[in-house]
């Protein structure tokens, strides 16, 4: 891990999917669905996501790489007021496991 990722409280330049890992093997399911038809193209959920899954042209698209990058932070969710995304966490045994937290 770089240096500056423990002194100082300075975690320029680090990647929030460097402090994570998934548990291999295991399935987390679908635990993200989005309803295109309820997207007004708003761009929040691709604003607040910090693991750069959605991306907002005429509609909201999450990526296909999803269960494989996903930091489970629900931010998508939380923001879409048009309810167009579900969010839960992934089945149990499933997910991320945040190394340093
Ligand atoms: S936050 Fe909701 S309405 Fe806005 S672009 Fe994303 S899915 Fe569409
Ligand atoms: S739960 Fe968080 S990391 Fe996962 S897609 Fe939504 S905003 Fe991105």
């Amino acid at each position: 891990m770089d240096q500056r990722d423990t002194k100082g409280g300075d975690f320029t330049g680090t990647s929030l999917l460097k402090l994570t890992f998934k548990v291999e093997g295991a399935d987390p399911g679908e635990f993200i669905t989005y309803d295109q038809s309820k997207c007004n193209s708003c761009g929040a959920c691709s604003l607040v996501c910090s693991a750069n899954l959605w991306a907002v042209k005429d509609k909201a698209k999450l990526s296909p790489r999803y269960q494989e990058l996903c930091l489970e932070c629900a931010a998508c969710y939380a923001v879409c007021e048009n309810d167009a995304i579900a969010f839960r966490y992934p089945n149990g045994g499933a997910g991320i496991i945040i190394k340093h937290g």
